[in-house]
């Protein structure tokens, strides 16, 4: 069904920072996979991780135990807030889990509305899309399932002023990714997890993009020296597969009663040998570094570039999730850097956004620069 955008060429093959198209034309990809590929493309430990669990077994339903379910809920409790995890395979369904989790949290005091922002995105499922604060993807869908309300990305007073007695959750990205690369300031995400904790309300992060060592820390929250009730996660967890958790904090993890929710695929040992071997992977390549390294280079770069190139407005991001706000429309930008085999996003329509792997090197951020520049110099 044609309900995606889709540039002109198939992609058969990748290899860490790269992609080769059916005609063997070979990219620098600089959005793996809409953030998926985070380690890049087939990291030689997922593949082997995936090649070896294969042989031994794919899927087993959760009315059995899994031993590498537990070792990566152990993994990621471990590495995060100490909290229980829920197993599924998208963003969406990591996502729909929380608001399921936060109904059943209010449900004894009959609260049951959650409060997320204006240009935030969380999915496409119907309630994800309700909890979107975005016109664009809501229309034709209504009704949407009730007790949504959306308030301004980092606007503390008006998160304030929509609380109700009703209110049971606040959802947020750390940093908006579709909504354009929008960095959660620290006086703002601390304010809202105390106007959360005095009224017993859930602060849900919604880490699907930026989890996994995308910004630089393990997890998005961590540069806020503080943490969420409920953390979701998806995209690049997995190194390519579909994997998405929902992480809650320990003490309040028996709210979903047995049988209450469930996913059929959530967490098979395929997938969890994947994600154990991305957690690996990121832990002895010392990959944390090179996002800090090669985050502060690329922004240095394209701080040069916004100085040659008025048509760039701003710069933001955190670790390799970057935007380039253009003062002009960026989807020609995104089809000639292509053109010239760099492979680039633009959301918002004015918001470049590049999201390189983790395990990217100076001389793939030099070659990914001198093709932006030659396009912005033409375009
Ligand atoms: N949440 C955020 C922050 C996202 O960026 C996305 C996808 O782009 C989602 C949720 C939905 O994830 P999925 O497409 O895996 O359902």
């Amino acid at each position: 069904m044609s309900v995606y955008t889709q540039s002109p060429i198939a992609l058969v093959k990748g290899k860490g920072a790269k992609v080769w198209d059916i005609e063997g034309k070979e990219y620098l990809d600089f959005f793996p996979g809409w953030a998926v590929s985070g380690l890049g493309h087939c990291h030689p430990r997922v593949v082997n991780a995936i090649k070896n669990q294969c042989k031994k077994i794919i899927h087993v339903s959760n009315n059995y135990y899994n031993n590498l379910q537990l070792k990566l809920a152990r993994l990621i409790s471990d590495s995060s807030f100490g909290g229980k995890v829920f197993f599924c395979n998208s963003g969406a369904e990591a996502n729909e889990a929380a608001i399921k989790f936060a109904r059943m949290y209010g449900h004894p005091k009959g609260r049951f509305e959650v409060i997320s922002m204006e240009n935030s995105f969380h999915g496409r499922t119907l309630a994800t899309v309700a909890a979107t604060g975005q016109a664009k993807i809501k229309k034709g869908f209504e009704p949407l399932p009730e007790g949504f309300k959306h308030v301004r990305f980092n606007d503390l007073a008006a998160a304030e002023e929509a609380i109700t007695e009703k209110t049971v959750a606040v959802m947020v990205e750390l940093i908006q990714g579709e909504g354009g690369i929008n960095v959660a300031s620290k006086e703002y995400l601390s304010g809202l997890k105390g106007l959360c904790r005095d009224r017993d309300i859930l602060l849900i992060f919604d880490e699907v993009q930026t989890g996994m060592g995308r910004t630089g820390k393990l997890f998005g929250y961590q540069h806020y020296g503080l943490e969420p009730d409920i953390m979701t996660l998806a995209k690049s967890l997995g190194g390519g597969v579909p994997v998405g958790a929902m992480v809650v904090r320990k003490e309040i993890a028996n709210t979903l009663p047995r049988g209450s929710h469930a996913s059929t695929f959530g967490g098979s040992p395929l997938v969890c040998s994947a994600a154990l071997a991305v957690f690996k992977a990121i832990d002895k390549e010392r990959l944390l570094d090179n996002v800090n390294k090669m985050g502060e280079y690329l922004l240095s770069c394209l701080e040069r570039l916004k100085a040659k190139h008025p048509v760039i407005k701003e710069i933001r991001g955190v670790g390799l999730m970057v935007g380039v706000e253009l003062s002009k429309e960026g989807k020609p930008i995104v089809e000639e850097c292509l053109k010239r085999r760099l492979l680039i996003n633009c959301t918002q329509e004015r918001i470049l956004r590049l999201m390189p792997p983790l395990i990217v090197t100076k001389k793939q951020v030099d070659r990914a620069m001198g093709i932006l520049d030659e396009v912005l110099s033409e375009k």
